[in-house]
């Protein structure tokens, strides 16, 4: 069933949305596994290095033991399928092609902590996808499957399909945890983490669907099959959204730590008819930019990171010669303002700020102040909001400033 670079998305267009068809293809064996050895599933996490596919890169197991380890009962279970940022694209197909791999993933997780609730989080925009998660849940719940799971955790197991606010800060961990207390999505500081506090006050586990849907199949085929599908020191394997001004955008499932040369070049066909490549916004546009010297880069957690970005969700959104990166982090910047929820002053006010500067520089309209209330907002903003929205909205702006001067060399 699973090829060696194609775990995810190979068996979901094959098999289609059934159960019958999900366990005929193998689906289930990691279900089994986990069920006969419970004990053995956060340490199979642990050395396969599955890390969150959300955008942190944390490492799974350690989510895993801190909810499995914290006393209270009715732990729940969250798979977060909000995705709502630009270029990353998905989660969505996940949750629509193979709905059962996330479900059997956050079974497993349930198993692993004690959970009494299994949540699918998913945004409303993706309304096939919230239909197919609906179908699969049914599926499961009229099968034999939950009487044995509820058999091995000794309490009674609740799985739904809660639609998100359909915002983009609502896939902020507390900001879930608010929705699903029944509250408008505010972030909160942490700590407390969910995994002390979480849904109705409970030990909560929140995972990203990515990261939940390689879980069955670590679990079948085990942690050394894992680690061995990345390159190098990278693990398993990694969907990366390709889009922007490349000849084939889509999305990709690559082993992990392909290089960003490979994935655009040969993957995405090159750069469009007659462009050059210039940069890309890399994991969702707030993190650094990578330019001409980075494509080498392996596209892994660690590798971006000591390029001084981050992989986040794995969407690369590739920018031409020829196109303003001012114009570009406008876009994304008005985005973050527009998401913003309001709870911190300088959030809402700065990232308005941000775009309406951007906008005016873009536009030629910009002074040498203008410039400088940038520059000088960068300064002061970061750290300044509950939770990372405008740091990433600074660390974008910070970042073309510093790698593309030339764009906004005519105001100064
Ligand atoms: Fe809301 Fe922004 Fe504060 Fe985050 S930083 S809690 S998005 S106002």
């Amino acid at each position: 069933m699973d090829t060696l670079n194609q775990v995810l998305l190979y068996p979901a267009f094959q098999l289609g949305a059934d159960l019958e068809g999900w366990l005929a293809a193998g689906g289930g064996q990691g279900l089994i596994a986990a069920l006969a050895e419970p004990a053995a599933i956060i340490p199979t996490l642990r050395e396969a290095d599955l890390r969150g596919m959300g955008g942190a890169g944390f490492p799974t197991w350690r989510k895993w033991q801190a909810a499995a380890e914290a006393p209270g009962a009715g732990k729940f279970v969250v798979c977060n399928g909000n995705e709502d940022e630009p270029g990353t694209f998905k989660d969505r197909h996940l949750l629509r092609w193979t709905p059962h791999a996330v479900v059997e993933g956050g079974l497993i997780a349930a198993l692993a902590t004690g959970a009494a609730h299994l949540v699918l989080y998913i945004n409303p925009h993706q309304a096939a996808a919230v239909a197919e998660m609906r179908r699969a849940v049914a599926q499961w719940q009229a099968s034999p499957w939950l009487a044995r799971m509820e058999r091995a955790l000794g309490h009674p197991l609740d799985i739904a399909v809660v639609e998100t606010s359909g915002r983009y800060i609502g896939g902020e961990e507390t900001a879930v945890i608010s929705w699903l207390d029944g509250h408008f999505p505010f972030p909160r500081r942490k700590p407390p983490f969910p995994a002390q506090s979480g849904v109705g006050r409970a030990p909560t586990l929140i995972n990203n669907t990515e990261t939940l849907a390689h879980v069955p199949h670590i679990l079948r085929h085990g942690a050394a099959w894992y680690r061995a599908l990345g390159i190098g020191a990278a693990a398993g394997t990694k969907l990366y959204s390709l889009s922007g001004d490349v000849m084939r955008p889509g999305l990709y499932e690559l082993p992990m730590g392909t290089s960003l040369q490979e994935l655009i070049f040969v993957h995405g066909g090159g750069m469009l008819e007659g462009r050059d490549f210039k940069a890309v916004f890399t994991g969702g546009p707030s993190n650094t930019l990578l330019t001409k010297r980075d494509l080498d880069v392996a596209l892994d957690f660690d590798s971006v990171r000591a390029r001084r970005s981050r992989l986040g969700t794995g969407a690369m959104i590739v920018i031409s010669e020829g196109t303003s990166i001012i114009r570009k982090v406008a876009e994304y910047i008005a985005f973050f303002a527009a998401g913003s929820c309001g709870q911190c002053p300088s959030c809402k006010a700065g990232t308005f700020q941000l775009a309406r500067l951007l906008d005016r520089i873009d536009g030629g309209r910009g002074t040498a102040e203008d410039l400088q209330a940038l520059e000088s907002l960068c300064r002061i903003l970061p750290g300044s909001g509950r939770c990372g929205l405008i740091d990433g909205a600074v660390t974008v702006v910070e970042s073309s400033l510093h790698t593309f001067p030339d764009e906004y060399a005519a105001t100064r």
